[in-house]
């Protein structure tokens, strides 16, 4: 599925605050004026590319919120490539660890963006991570996403995990697939076989078993972190 087609010519779930809340790292030359891209916090870049996401978590902070550290991170629009790259060239990337897609909904939904972005970064050295609810091969069933993922310059990524079963897991997180738990699994088990560093994640919300999240993330090879 292309980032041109229907689904990312979709304007964002839901309106944003078109007061711009600009990050603290001198991108004042960008043209883009609706809601915060680029973010800083913990020593990284985090980016904000869509308000769009596959699933509906009874514990997503977008319900509760408008942002995090003080930036708003609802969108008037999506940012398109131009506008994110003109974010990234008014910001000093030397200052940062890494630069990581996450934000107030899933970088997947804008797949080819996501891609471009992180070919463009890793052209500048920088470390790139993904963090994702796994979904990506159910959205573009016809692309084989990790290996284009890998491709692009993308080494790590962070799947949200999330429970310990596929009833416990379409409970909490309501995800638009019905096979989402799976292939999120999937994903992980690919992402560790392309070399990609993978860690899954819970939320440590009430009926979770945090210890069997463990073991299943230790089975696909991937690091493991409460959040
Ligand atoms: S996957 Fe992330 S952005 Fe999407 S609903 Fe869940 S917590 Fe929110």
């Amino acid at each position: 599925m292309s980032d041109n087609n229907k689904q990312d010519d979709k304007q964002a779930d839901r309106p944003g605050n078109r007061t711009a809340d600009r990050p603290d790292h001198g991108n004042a030359g960008s043209r883009f004026t609706g809601g915060t891209i680029g973010y800083a916090a913990h020593g990284n870049l985090y980016l904000n590319i869509t308000n769009r996401c596959s699933a509906k978590c009874s514990f997503c902070i977008r319900d509760l919120c408008d942002g995090v550290y003080g930036y708003n991170l609802w969108l008037s629009a999506e940012p398109t490539y131009e506008e994110i790259i003109d974010e990234l060239k008014n910001t000093d990337l030397s200052r940062y660890k890494e630069v990581v897609f996450t934000g107030f909904g899933e970088p997947t939904c804008r797949f080819d963006t996501l891609l471009q972005v992180t070919a463009w970064l890793r052209e500048k050295g920088k470390r790139v991570r993904l963090d994702t609810n796994g979904h990506a091969k159910l959205m573009y069933p016809d692309r084989d996403v990790v290996a284009e993922l890998k491709a692009a310059g993308m080494r790590s990524v962070s799947i949200s995990l999330n429970a310990e079963s596929k009833e416990k897991y379409d409970q909490l997180c309501r995800p638009a697939f019905s096979d989402a738990y799976n292939s999120l699994l999937e994903f992980a088990k690919e992402s560790v076989k392309a070399g990609m560093r993978t860690q899954m994640t819970v939320v440590g919300v009430p009926g979770i078993d945090i210890s069997a999240c463990e073991k299943i993330a230790a089975g696909l090879g991937a690091t493991f972190r409460v959040r």
